[in-house]
């Protein structure tokens, strides 16, 4: 069983979309731990976009993520990692493929509607980042995907 963390990006929020792409992860069978809606201040942009901040991007990638809240989920599953980078798409919303959270919902590549880490590594690092140990709920679901 692995954790990840998932962003839903100002941009998601602000275009009223929480509830389609909760529904997205809900309707995958993906158990939800944690969440949280709040702003992203540029100190913790700097921590979580550690291996971009010296990209000519970067202070762009800062205006964007600290315009508006977002909402901060810790998603576990079985592969929960590349099961979740594989629902998000392609980083550029005009090359992620329908079907695809960002193929369906973005044609930006920086306004692609959600984040989710891309590796065992990066999920235990931003899940610390975003959430303290006492915020995860342990809790089983009654009814599992495929029971329905
Ligand atoms: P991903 O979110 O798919 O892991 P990256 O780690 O490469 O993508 O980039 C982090 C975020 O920075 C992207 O999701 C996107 O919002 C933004 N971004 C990436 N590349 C660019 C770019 N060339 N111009 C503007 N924003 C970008
Ligand atoms: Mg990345």
């Amino acid at each position: 069983m692995q954790r990840t963390l998932v962003l839903l990006k100002p941009d998601c929020v602000q275009r009223r979309l929480i509830g389609d792409v909760l529904s997205r992860f809900e309707s995958k069978g993906l158990h939800i731990v944690a969440m949280k809606l709040l702003q992203v201040t540029p100190e913790l942009s700097k921590q979580h976009y550690a291996e971009h901040v010296e990209k000519p991007f970067y202070s762009s990638l800062e205006e964007f993520i600290t315009s508006a809240p977002v909402v901060a989920i810790a998603l576990e599953g079985l592969e929960v990692i590349r099961v979740v980078r594989d629902m998000l798409g392609a980083t550029n919303g005009l090359q992620a493929a329908p079907g695809t959270l960002r193929g369906d919902y973005s044609s930006s590549r920086q306004m692609n509607l959600v984040h989710a880490s891309d590796s065992e590594e990066s999920a235990n690092r931003e899940l610390d980042l975003y959430f303290n140990a006492d915020e995860f709920c342990d809790y089983s679901l009654v009814l599992t995907p495929f029971m329905r």
